[in-house]
């Protein structure tokens, strides 16, 4: 039996080890991949931490998967190159997957929680729910496009035509969408932890027209909010940073308790909202515009062995742009 190496998770907040696993044998309709890089998401740190808990253990987390087809299946030919997301299948016939929401899918499945992950030398994947992924972008660099371009792109789109953004937390998300607002013509505030100057120059780098911490006050009234950071706190904070009639949408999969706080500061049609997961649609579209706006990701490479090291740092906060475990 072909085996290859792989990160483990045996349990909700256990221990991500180094293991030696059979290679994966793909099922009716799934591809096997060579994985080549995977996009290390704050969702990770959350599936490991125990934050989250309905995965299926043990579990091979990764969901930004960037990989070769080594068996093809559903029109997939071998040698493609494919990036597998979040979102690893749904049931396809309920209310919501026919309803162009399939992001919301009861019985949907996730890759790196529910199905096996990108932390790892193989994997198989759902032919349906893998991307062709646009050329110019190396594998590593691709990798962040598939939850933090992809999830973040959703939540720009929730945001309608808002000309002023505020992103709070500046991480892998912000640093990509923060790119495709400024090419879109919008005006991004840039939130990050109180005193981090140098995520405050990168994120004006990156084109964000102003950039401070999030205790301090928003220099304009902002037309939506967009929180990347599982910060409680920041839902009442931002939501004081907010027009009439404009929006806080919270970004993550988890988020710490939300504190009370005055209805005077809803009042005035502001909306509070979360976004769920991604569609396959999303996706297309987030990795048509990528390349037309330009993005470029800026990535910090880690090999396999040490992907405990990359969740380290995302945890720490030592991270500029995005981690990616890379996979020789
Ligand atoms: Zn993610
Ligand atoms: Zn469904």
């Amino acid at each position: 039996m072909q085996t290859m190496r792989a990160m483990q998770l045996d349990r909700p907040g256990g221990r991500l080890e180094a293991v030696e696993l059979p290679v994966p044998e793909p099922g009716p309709g799934e591809v096997l991949l060579r994985v080549s890089a995977c996009g290390v998401c704050r969702t990770d740190l959350h599936i490991v931490d125990g934050d989250i808990a309905e995965g299926r253990y043990p579990v091979v987390p990764g969901h930004q998967i960037v990989g070769e087809v080594v068996r093809g299946a559903g029109g997939l030919a071998a040698g493609t190159r494919v990036g597998v997301p979040w979102l690893g299948s749904t049931c396809g016939q309920c209310g919501y997957c026919t309803s162009g929401r399939e992001n919301l899918c009861d019985d949907a499945e996730f890759t790196g929680y529910q199905r096996p992950g990108g932390f790892a030398e193989y994997a198989v994947a759902d032919a349906r729910f893998c991307f062709p992924l646009p050329d110019g972008y190396p594998d590593d660099q691709a990798a962040p496009l598939l939850c933090a371009g992809l999830i973040g792109y959703r939540a720009l789109a929730m945001a309608g035509d808002a000309a002023r953004l505020g992103f709070y937390g500046f991480g892998a998300a912000a640093h990509i969408l923060t790119q495709i607002a400024a090419w879109q013509g919008r005006a991004v505030y840039a939130f990050t932890r109180d005193g981090d100057a140098a995520g405050q120059a990168f994120a004006r780098r990156l084109g964000a027209v102003w950039a401070g911490g999030s205790g301090d006050a928003s220099p304009e009234p902002l037309d939506a909010a967009i929180l990347f950071a599982p910060a409680g706190e920041l839902v009442p904070r931002s939501l004081t940073h907010v027009r009439k009639g404009g929006q806080v949408i919270c970004a993550g999969i988890h988020m710490s308790d939300i504190p009370s706080f005055p209805y005077r500061d809803l009042w005035g049609e502001r909306v509070i909202r979360s976004v769920a997961n991604l569609t396959r649609a999303d996706g297309r579209t987030l990795l048509e515009l990528a390349p037309r706006a330009g993005v470029r990701t800026q990535v910090t490479r880690f090999p396999l062995a040490d992907t405990v090291a990359a969740l380290d740092a995302l945890r720490a906060g030592e991270i500029e742009g995005a981690a990616v475990v890379v996979v020789d």
